[in-house]
């Protein structure tokens, strides 16, 4: 069966689905996304996921494509016909096609909108999750708003290939004083030794991270000590445990940072915890 995509009012399957080269998005990386994950069928989090996407759009001043309720519709439409159980569904908001140039186009100029969605395993992603993933630590070179959901991944891109030359399937980003700010494409926690959870606080210099929310409001229906701090290199390698958020994998056990096994290098009793408990505290739509 043919993916299917929805670009800006039809559903087309993924061949034939296209957008001009002189998509803003495709120039000049000048548009926003967001990743939900999908279970059951169900979105979850998409009230998150669109006052996130709000939030982003308007950093941006890119006006709103359609209304919520009329996202909301594309987005489940999209994850129907491509029968999608458990996975993701995908939407990307660019400023639309113009001739190029770098001020914004003229006011009316329609926003692109691409909506995808896909399968993945639950069941390869349950075998990863009690294995744990790897990390290497890389420079964080983003620009100073990464909390706008941008398509320019430039950074993040470069920085899951480093990690994938070095046999890790994340990296977490550092920066100038040696501190983890978040993954390429997660948010980054550890376990101290005393048993406290910590990330990284919400400002500009993180995404804030749906998941992550979520995973605050396990953790204190769980009565677990919480900081939101920055934490360095040399803590994380202290740990006792650690581990990422994102949409498509939950809570995902952290077993090496920079080859040296945290704790005894197996998952932790935290992350795992959080991982089990964490769609009790999610909203299906
Ligand atoms: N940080 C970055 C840089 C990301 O790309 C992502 C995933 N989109 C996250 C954090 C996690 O965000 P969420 O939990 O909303 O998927």
């Amino acid at each position: 069966m043919s993916r299917i995509a929805y670009v800006n009012g039809r559903y087309l399957p993924h061949e034939r689905a296209q957008v001009s080269i002189e998509d803003r998005g495709f120039q000049f990386a000048d548009g926003v996304y967001e990743v939900c994950e999908v279970r059951g069928g169900h979105l979850v989090d998409e009230r998150r996921h669109m006052a996130r996407l709000d939030r982003s759009l308007s950093e941006l001043r890119i006006a709103r494509p359609m209304s919520a309720a009329a996202l909301s519709v594309v987005m489940h439409e999209t994850v129907r016909r491509n029968r999608v159980r458990d996975g993701i569904v995908y939407l990307q908001i660019t400023r639309g096609v113009a001739r190029r140039d770098f001020p914004f186009p003229p006011e009316g100029t329609p926003r692109s909108v691409i909506v995808t969605s896909r399968s993945n395993d639950p069941a390869w992603l349950e075998q990863m999750a009690g294995e744990g993933i790897a990390v290497v630590t890389v420079p964080d070179i983003r620009w100073q708003r990464v909390d706008i959901k941008s398509v320019a991944l430039l950074p993040n891109v470069l920085a899951k290939q480093a990690a994938r030359d070095r046999g890790a399937r994340e990296a977490w980003l550092v920066d100038a004083q040696g501190r983890v700010t978040e993954g390429a494409s997660s948010n980054a926690w550890i376990v101290s030794r005393d048993g406290t959870l910590i990330t990284h606080p919400l400002g500009r210099d993180i995404l804030p991270g749906i998941t992550r929310s979520v995973v605050i409001d396990v953790a204190r229906a769980q009565g677990l000590a919480f900081e939101e701090r920055a934490f360095t290199v040399e803590e994380a390698y202290a740990a006792r445990e650690a581990f990422v958020t994102s949409a498509g994998q939950i809570v995902m056990p952290v077993v090496s940072i920079d080859s040296r096994p945290v704790a005894n290098g197996a998952p932790g009793l935290v992350a795992s915890a959080l991982r089990r408990d964490y769609h009790r505290h999610a909203e299906f739509s």
